[in-house]
C-alpha cells in the first residue's frame, strides 16, 4: 500500500522540472495532487449528422491517419482522414503529433471538438473516443469530461497522466476503521471525482472528500491538550487599569464583556480555546490586544497571527503606536520581514504570519497564541501554533459570522464570546446595486471632497495577470484622471503592496485599486467608498467583509455592489439580501440558506460547484455524521487517521494557496 503522505518523486514521468512546478502550486505529496480536483465537468454535445461551426460531436469512421508538423508551434498534430454519414472530412488532432494512433482504419469514433466556419478548414478534435457498438456509443454521451485546474508549467495532458497514475496505485483509507459501509472507501472516491463516467459517481466520490474535510475540521477544534498546563494569567486591578490606558479608546460595554471572559479563562492552567466572534468592525482587535497585555504582564509572551503579511504589518503598527513608551518589545516575523532570532527570542509580542510557525522559537515562555481571522488558516497551522509552547492559552478571532444553526455542529463545546454592538461615533453605511459608471463616479466626488475609496475588482485565475492591472491602469489615466490612486494585487512583491496600501492609509493616495486582497482587517476608518466589482464572484461572507472596510469612522459610508455582465440570478439575489441585511449573524444565516454548509463553511473548494451538487439536506447529515467520526478518532488517539486529516486540512487551507485569494 502507497501512503497518501508519500512524496510524488515514485510517480513515473516526474522530473526536477515537474517537480518543481507541482511545489511552486504547493503539490508535494499524493494526496495534495490527488485534492486537485476538477474544476467542472463536461457532457458530449448533441449528436449532430456532421460537423457544424463551433462545438459539437458527431460519429465517424477512421479512414486514414497521418502526422503532421506545424510551423512555430510546438509538437504536431495528427491528421485523421473520416467518413460521416455525409461524407468525407479531415480533422485535426493537436498536440498528439508524436502519438501513434492503434485504431484501425475502419474504426467507429465519436468525435467532440470545433468545426470550422470555412467548409475547406480542417475540424479541432477535443476528444476522440472509439464506439463500437451502440451500447459504447450511449455510454461515451453519457460519459463526463474533468476540467482541472491550470498549473502554471505543467500541460494539461500532464497532469492527468500523473493523476491518473496516482489513481492506480493502492490507496489506503486512514479512516475506514471510523466510518461505515455508508461512505465510499477513500481510493474509490478520489477515483470517481476524478475519472467519473456518470454524473452521479462524481457526486458520490465528492461526498466522501466533502465528509473528510468536516471531520479534520472537527478533529482539529477538538485537539485542545486537555491534560497540558498552560501558565496562570492573573490581572489585578493595577494592571487591568494600565491595559486601559494604553488603549487609544475606552472599551464598550461590549468589549468589556468579552475581554472578562477571556481573562477568566486565562486566570487558570486548563489552556483557553476560546473563539472570539463579532461582526465586521465591531472592534475584535482591541480585545485581543488587551488580552495580550494582559500575558506580558504576567511576564508571559505573545503570538499574534494574522493571514496576511499587510494585516501582520497593520497589527504591528497599531502595537507600535498603542505601545510608545513603554517597556513591551515588539517583534515583526512575516515571510518578508525576517525578524532576527534574538529579536524573536526577547520580543513580548511577535506580530507575524504563519511564517513564525516554521521559525525556531523558544517556547516556554510562550503565554497566549491570538489567531486573527481564524477562518482563513488552515488547522496545521492552527495546530502548529498551539504546539509551540507545551501548553498555551489560544484566542482564535473570527471575523466570519458563522450561522447560529452550525455553530454548535461546528465548534461544538468550544466556549465562545459574542462581540455585541459596535464602537461609538459610526457614521455607518449604506449598500447599493451600482453600475460601474455610477460607483465611479461616486468615487470622483469622494476625491473631490478629500475622501478615500476602495474599489475591488474580481481575482481572476492563478495564472492570469489580474483584470485590475489591465483596467486599472485604464482607468488612472481617464476615468479617474487626476486623483492619487495606488494598486495593490497578488503579482506585486510584497514591498510594492505595503508601499501602495500606506500611501492609501496616509491618504497621500485617495484611491485604493485592489484585488480581494484587501478583504480581511484592513483598517483605514478615513476610507468612505467601497467598489466591489464583479461582485457575483463572491459569496456573502466576503462581501460583507469588504463592506466593513468603510463607514468606520465619523464620515458616512456607501459601498457600491456592482455585479458583472454575466451575473446569474442566484448570485443577484445574494447582493440584494446584502443589500437588506446589514447584521452579519442574519447574513450568515441567509447565506447558509442559500449555499448550503459546505460552501458556507469553505471547506468544499471553489469550482467543486460544477455539476456537483450535494444535496443540503445530505450535507447536514453528513456534518453530523462527521461529528462522531472526529469524536471516534480523537478518542481512540489514532495516529494515522490524525495526520491524513491535518494534511488534508492544510492541503486546501488558503494560505497555501494565496493565489486563490488574490
Ligand atoms: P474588527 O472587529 O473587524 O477586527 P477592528 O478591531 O479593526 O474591527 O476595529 C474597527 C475600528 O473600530 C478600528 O478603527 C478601531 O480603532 C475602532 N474601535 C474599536 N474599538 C473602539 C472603541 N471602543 N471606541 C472607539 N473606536 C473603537
Ligand atoms: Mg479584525
Amino acid at each position: 500500500m502507497t501512503s497518501l503522505l508519500a512524496p510524488l518523486s515514485g510517480l513515473k514521468g516526474i522530473g526536477p522540472e515537474r517537480e518543481k512546478c507541482l511545489a511552486a502550486a504547493d503539490i508535494h505529496q499524493l494526496l495534495e495532487l490527488l485534492l486537485v480536483t476538477p474544476v467542472g465537468y463536461a457532457r458530449t454535445p448533441e449528436l449532430v449528422p456532421r460537423p457544424v461551426a463551433g462545438l459539437c460531436a458527431f460519429t465517424a469512421v477512421l479512414e486514414r491517419v497521418r502526422t503532421g508538423r506545424m510551423r512555430g508551434r510546438r509538437g504536431g498534430f495528427l491528421e485523421l482522414t473520416l467518413r460521416s454519414e455525409e461524407g468525407r472530412l479531415r480533422a485535426r488532432w493537436y498536440g498528439r503529433g508524436g502519438s501513434n494512433l492503434s485504431w484501425p482504419p475502419g474504426t467507429e469514433l465519436l468525435l467532440t471538438g470545433r468545426g470550422a466556419s470555412a467548409a475547406e478548414e480542417p475540424f479541432v478534435i477535443e476528444r476522440c473516443q472509439v464506439v463500437g457498438s451502440d451500447e459504447e456509443l450511449a455510454r461515451a454521451l453519457q460519459t463526463l469530461h474533468p476540467r482541472w485546474p491550470t498549473i502554471p508549467g505543467l500541460a494539461a495532458g500532464t497532469l492527468r497522466g500523473l493523476i491518473h497514475q496516482a489513481l492506480q496505485l493502492d490507496l489506503p483509507d486512514p479512516l475506514a476503521a471510523w466510518i461505515g459501509a455508508e461512505m465510499l472507501p477513500l481510493g474509490l472516491a478520489f477515483r470517481r471525482v476524478h475519472e467519473p463516467v456518470l454524473e452521479t459517481e462524481a457526486d458520490a466520490g465528492m461526498e466522501r472528500l466533502l465528509f473528510d474535510r468536516f471531520v479534520a475540521l472537527l478533529v482539529a477544534l477538538g485537539t485542545g491538550g486537555a491534560a497540558a498546563l498552560a501558565p496562570e494569567i492573573r490581572v489585578s486591578q493595577k494592571i487591568a487599569a494600565r491595559i486601559d490606558a494604553r488603549l487609544p479608546f475606552a472599551l464598550t460595554a461590549g468589549q468589556r464583556t468579552v475581554l472578562d471572559e477571556i481573562l477568566s479563562d486565562m486566570q487558570v492552567t486548563r489552556p483557553m480555546r476560546r473563539v472570539l466572534q463579532g461582526d465586521v468592525g465591531s472592534g475584535k482587535t482591541a480585545v485581543a490586544v488587551a488580552a495580550a497585555l494582559a500575558t506580558v504582564a504576567a511576564g508571559r509572551s505573545v503570538i499574534f497571527l494574522a493571514p496576511t503579511q499587510e494585516l501582520a504589518e497593520q497589527h504591528h503598527q497599531l502595537l507600535v503606536r498603542w505601545l510608545k513608551g513603554s517597556r513591551v518589545k515588539l517583534a515583526l516575523k512575516t515571510g518578508g520581514s525576517a525578524a532576527r532570532a534574538r529579536e524573536l527570542a526577547e520580543a513580548d509580542i511577535i506580530t507575524a504570519t504563519h511564517a513564525v510557525l516554521r521559525a525556531k522559537l523558544d517556547g516556554k515562555r510562550l503565554g497566549l497564541v491570538v489567531i486573527d481571522e481564524q477562518q482563513r488558516f488552515g488547522v496545521r497551522n492552527r495546530l502548529a501554533a498551539v504546539k509551540m509552547g507545551v501548553a498555551v492559552h489560544a484566542l482564535s478571532v473570527s471575523a466570519t459570522p458563522i450561522p447560529r444553526t452550525l455553530m454548535l455542529t461546528l465548534l461544538g463545546d468550544l466556549p465562545r464570546s459574542q462581540l455585541a454592538g459596535m464602537p461609538p461615533g459610526r457614521a455607518g453605511l449604506t449598500t447599493r446595486l451600482a453600475n460601474v459608471e455610477e460607483a465611479l463616479a461616486a468615487v470622483r466626488e469622494a476625491a473631490a471632497r478629500g475622501e478615500r475609496s476602495f474599489v475591488v475588482f474580481p481575482a481572476i485565475t492563478a495564472a492570469g495577470v489580474p483584470a485590475l492591472v489591465r483596467e486599472g491602469v485604464r482607468w488612472q489615466r481617464r476615468e479617474l484622471a487626476g486623483i492619487p490612486v495606488a494598486m495593490v494585487h497578488g503579482a506585486q512583491t510584497a514591498e510594492e503592496r505595503q508601499s501602495g496600501l500606506e500611501s492609501f492609509r496616509t491618504g497621500q493616495t485617495l484611491v485604493l485599486l485592489a484585488t480581494v486582497l484587501v478583504e480581511v482587517g484592513l483598517d483605514v476608518p478615513e476610507a468612505t467608498q467601497m467598489v466591489i466589482l464583479g461582485a457575483e464572484r463572491h459569496g456573502l461572507a466576503t462581501l460583507h467583509q469588504l463592506r466593513g472596510r468603510v463607514g468606520r469612522g465619523a464620515k458616512a459610508g456607501t459601498c457600491h455592489i456592482v455585479p458583472g455582465a454575466g451575473a446569474k440570478p442566484e448570485a443577484l439575489q445574494r447582493m440584494e439580501t446584502l443589500v437588506r441585511e446589514r447584521d452579519g449573524f442574519r447574513l450568515a444565516d441567509a447565506d447558509l440558506a442559500q449555499r448550503g454548509p459546505g460552501e458556507v463553511l469553505g471547506v468544499r473548494q471553489a469550482g467543486h460547484g460544477g455539476v456537483l451538487r450535494v444535496a443540503r439536506v445530505r450535507e447536514d447529515r453528513l456534518l453530523d455524521l462527521a461529528r462522531s467520526t472526529a469524536a471516534k478518532v480523537l478518542a481512540a488517539g489514532d495516529a494515522d487517521a490524525r495526520d491524513y486529516l491535518m494534511a488534508l486540512q492544510s492541503a486546501v487551507s488558503p494560505e497555501f494557496r494565496p493565489q486563490d485569494a488574490l
